[in-house]
């Protein structure tokens, strides 16, 4: 802790919308003040003792709120009573990896993803469970009712990247020399990813070409969030130019991977995910691979051609990694980013560990098959789709609204699947309504053969969803 460290004092006003879904997330110095965070640490540390965990790892981000939000955390943990293992500024699942390899299973980062510069928030894992929904509101409840612990914990730091990369390389040989361009826009993978990737390519005189790989919580060159095309602009120049074998893109924290061939084509984590389920399968046959509501259908078909067990589940990566641990699942992933490996991992998502397997197959293939990046891809089944489309419902309706639809709706011909809102399959492609949990929105999406097949099934949709609401606004 630094010298003369602030007083903290628990506001009397906490807004509860910052405890969202699958993480807490505030505007710095409104709705995430320093003394807000002060009191989710006597929370969080009051929660994980009641769960026997006294030790708690903390880490941030690169953004400029980091080391103060964290020196509040900090405060608040070892106020409660808790010992912090500080690991400094480091990449959400450099966290994750030290709440397996460290003497604690629990642990805090502070982090605003890909969010602009002024957001920040905390990622929350207790006993070796990340918190999501009731769990995060139930740190809400702790703080207003004052049911909060009160001691005086420790304070260490530890560097964990060493042992993080070590690990990875320890796990993953690369058999040829690729040329790999990654884009890191600035975010915190910056700390890890470079100095990862360079360890693994260099024993075969691979070539890493970096963008945006200094951390600078400004994200002055574009936002890092590789699910939106524009971007992934600058590595698909870079691809072309340096005519490299692969390009990669991480967000802001490093648990989400963007892709992009040799030919310059985006893969979406669906399509990486049919990849890796091959790979994955063709060492461990029977496997149950798991995936989000809002994935291609080919994944299920790709899982089962390869021998394996296809398991669809809710959107959200606190409830694909719960949902993981407890199916069994060696692989799982949502459309969001976020891939989750239990083969040879540990189960939690990490986009630089992604990055690191996909590097490993195509350095195997181009071995074996002599094929480019842009022809392995081509070997993966794709479709006609559409982005995630974004429909507003007042909060207060929109679970009634998801409520009426699921009982309303009539498709014929069709399976109906009602994990998370409605999909529903047809021969030829699907459709997806769900509740947004982190806004008062129904996400939309449409997949199908063709584009014929993609608009028969979008007018279905419309048809059914206007009869249950006429007065919804809809974008297609
Ligand atoms: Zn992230």
């Amino acid at each position: 802790m630094p010298e003369a460290a602030p007083q903290f004092c628990i506001p009397a006003d906490i807004p509860q919308r910052i405890f969202r879904a699958y993480d807490i997330r505030g505007i710095v110095d409104e709705t995430l003040t320093h003394n807000i965070v002060y009191a989710i640490g006597l929370a969080i540390g009051s929660e994980a003792q009641a769960q026997g965990e006294k030790q708690i790892i903390v880490a941030r981000d690169g953004r400029l709120s980091g080391p103060a939000l964290q020196a509040a955390l900090s405060r608040g943990l070892q106020d409660s009573g808790c010992d912090v293992i500080d690991i400094g500024a480091v990449p959400t699942p450099v966290m994750y990896f030290a709440t397996f390899t460290l003497q604690a299973r629990s642990g805090v980062v502070i982090t605003g993803s890909h969010n602009p510069p002024n957001y920040n928030g905390l990622k929350i894992v207790i006993a070796g469970k990340t918190l999501a929904e009731d769990k995060i509101q139930n740190l809400y409840r702790r703080i207003v009712e004052k049911d909060l612990e009160k001691g005086v914990g420790g304070y260490s730091k530890v560097a964990v990247i060493d042992a993080y990369i070590k690990r990875v390389c320890s796990d993953i040989q690369l058999q040829k020399n690729l040329k790999v361009v990654m884009d890191c826009g600035n975010g915190i993978a910056g700390s890890t990813a470079p100095a990862l990737l360079k360890a693994l390519l260099a024993p075969a005189n691979g070539e890493l070409i970096e963008l945006y790989c200094d951390v600078d919580g400004t994200f002055p060159n574009h936002h890092p969030d590789p699910s939106v095309p524009d971007n992934l602009r600058d590595v698909i120049a870079a691809v072309a130019e340096h005519k490299a074998d692969i390009g990669l893109a991480f967000d802001g924290d490093g648990d989400r991977l963007g892709v992009v061939t040799s030919a310059g084509e985006i893969i979406w984590p669906d399509r990486q995910l049919m990849l890796f389920a091959k790979d994955v399968l063709a060492r461990n046959t029977g496997a149950t691979i798991l995936y989000d509501v809002k994935c291609s259908k080919h994944l299920a078909s790709v899982i089962q051609e390869n021998g394996g067990q296809p398991l669809m589940w809710k959107t959200g990566h606190s409830l694909v990694k719960a949902k993981l641990a407890e199916s069994g699942a060696l692989l799982g992933g949502e459309m969001s980013g976020h891939i989750f490996f239990k083969e040879r991992w540990y189960g939690f998502d990490d986009g630089i560990y992604t990055a690191a397997r996909l590097l490993e197959i195509l350095a195997t293939d181009a071995t074996q098959n002599k094929r480019s990046s842009s022809e392995l891809f081509a070997t993966i089944p794709d479709s006609v789709n559409t982005p995630e489309l974004k429909v507003n419902i007042p909060e207060e309706e929109k679970f009634g609204y998801m409520q009426r639809l699921i009982a309303q709706a009539k498709f014929s011909n069709a399976d109906m699947i009602t994990i998370d809102g409605i999909r529903v399959e047809f021969a030829d492609g699907w459709g997806l309504v769900r509740l947004s949990n982190t806004t008062p929105c129904l996400v939309l999406r449409f997949e199908a053969d063709d584009q014929t097949a993609l608009k028969r099934i979008m007018k279905l949709f419309r048809t059914q969803m206007l009869a249950v609401d006429s007065s919804l606004e809809l974008p297609f």
